[in-house]
C-alpha cells in the first residue's frame, strides 16, 4: 500500500423534491441548486411565487460544495457521484465511510436504504462491489447494526436483544461488533432483503407508532477480503443512515451544554467533533466519545475516503433545520 489514498472529506448535498402531500398544503421550495455545486436558501418569508427574479436576494444565503444535487436527480447519478468513487480503493483494502446527514424528513433512508424500485447508497455499493471484484478471488461479508441511545442492536437478525451487543476493538482488524451477523454475500438479493428487513427492524419511538426513529443511527458495514498473490487485501465500505440532526440543533440552539440532557444523541453531536476535528487538522480526534465513533474509527481520517451526503427538504417551514444542515456541512469542507 504505497499509494496514498486521498484523505478527505468530500460534502454533497441533496435536496429531495417537494411531496404530493405538501404541494397540496401551498408548502413551497425555497431551495435551488445551481452548477451542480452551488446550494441557494431563499428567503422562506417571500411570496410563495416561483419567481426566482423577484426575490428579496438581500435574505437568501449561498454555500458552496463539492456537490449539489437538485430533486430532479435521480438515485443512480448521486450514487455515481458520490459513493462510487470510493469502491475502487475499498476493494484496494482501503476503509472508506458515506453516511446521510439531516433532519427528520430530508430524505437520508431514502438516499441510503431506498426501496426496492429505488434502491439507495447502500444496495447499490454492495452490487458495484460485486461487479468490481473478482468473484472467486473475493468474498463480501455484511452486516447492520442499529446505535439507539448508546445501545447496539443487531438488525440482521430476528432475534433483537437490545443491549447486548459489545463493541471490541481489534488491533489489526480494527473495531467490530462482538456476535454481530455477519451475512456472507453472495447475490445482491441477499443485501436487499437484509436491508428491508433490518430497516423494518430499526427502533420505533413510543409516541409515534409505526414511524421509524429519528434518533436511530442504521450502519451497514460491508467487509471486503480480496486474495492477491500471496496476500490478501482488506477493505472495509460503512455506510450509515444517521438519526435526525434536528435534536442536535435545538440544543445547540437553547443553549444546553452538550452530552447533558436526554434528548440529546451523543453518537451524532460525537460524529459531528471527529469530522470537525479531522477537518481543522487537529492531532486529537475524539472518537472515543461515542458508540458510533468507535465503531467508525478504523473508517474516518488517516488513509480513509468519507462522503457525507446532506440531505435537506426544500419546503419553507423547513428553512431552520435546512440552514443549520447546510452550516453543518459546510464546516465539514476543506479536509
Ligand atoms: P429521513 O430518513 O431523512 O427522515 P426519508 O428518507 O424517510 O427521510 O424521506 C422522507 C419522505 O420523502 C419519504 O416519503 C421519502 O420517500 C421521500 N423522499 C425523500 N427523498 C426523496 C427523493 N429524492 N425523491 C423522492 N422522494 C423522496
Ligand atoms: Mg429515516
Amino acid at each position: 500500500m504505497e499509494e496514498e489514498a486521498p484523505s478527505r472529506i468530500s460534502v454533497a448535498v441533496r435536496c429531495r423534491p417537494l411531496s404530493e402531500n405538501e404541494r397540496s398544503n401551498m408548502v413551497h421550495s425555497i431551495c435551488r441548486v445551481m452548477d451542480r455545486r452551488l446550494v441557494i436558501l431563499l428567503d422562506p418569508g417571500a411570496s410563495a411565487a416561483n419567481d426566482y427574479l423577484r426575490q428579496d436576494k438581500s435574505k437568501e444565503k449561498r454555500f458552496a460544495f463539492d456537490q449539489a444535487f437538485g430533486s430532479d436527480v435521480d438515485t443512480q447519478t448521486l450514487f455515481q457521484a458520490t459513493a462510487e468513487p470510493l469502491i475502487k480503493s475499498v476493494l484496494q483494502g482501503y476503509n472508506a465511510t458515506v453516511f446521510a446527514y439531516g433532519s427528520t424528513g430530508a430524505g437520508k433512508t431514502f438516499t441510503m436504504i431506498g426501496t426496492p424500485s429505488e434502491p439507495g447508497i447502500m444496495f447499490r455499493s454492495v452490487e458495484e462491489i460485486f461487479r468490481g471484484g473478482d468473484i472467486l478471488s473475493c468474498s463480501v461479508s455484511c452486516s447492520f447494526v442499529e446505535v439507539y441511545n448508546e445501545n447496539l442492536r443487531d438488525l440482521g437478525s430476528s432475534d433483537i436483544r437490545e443491549g447486548m451487543l459489545d463493541l471490541r476493538e481489534d488491533p489489526v482488524t480494527g473495531s467490530y461488533v462482538a456476535g454481530i451477523t455477519e451475512i456472507q454475500a453472495e447475490s445482491v438479493q441477499e443485501v436487499m432483503d437484509l436491508l428491508q428487513h433490518g430497516n423494518g427492524r430499526r427502533t420505533t419511538e413510543p409516541t409515534a407508532m409505526n414511524v421509524t426513529s429519528s434518533r436511530s443511527h442504521a450502519v451497514l458495514q460491508v467487509r471486503v477480503e480480496r486474495r492477491q498473490g500471496s496476500g490478501t487485501l482488506m477493505g472495509k465500505l460503512s455506510m450509515i443512515d444517521l438519526a435526525g440532526s434536528e435534536r442536535a440543533s435545538e440544543t445547540k440552539n437553547s443553549g444546553v451544554r452538550l452530552l447533558e440532557g436526554a434528548n440529546i444523541n451523543r453518537s451524532l453531536l460525537a460524529l459531528g467533533n471527529c469530522i470537525n476535528a479531522l477537518a481543522s487538522g487537529s492531532h486529537f480526534v475524539p472518537y472515543r466519545d461515542s458508540k458510533l465513533t468507535r465503531l467508525l474509527k478504523d473508517s474516518l481520517g488517516g488513509n480513509c475516503r468519507t462522503v457525507m451526503v446532506a440531505n435537506v427538504s426544500p419546503s419553507h417551514l423547513s428553512y431552520e433545520d435546512t440552514l443549520n444542515t447546510l452550516k453543518y456541512a459546510n464546516r465539514a469542507k476543506n479536509i
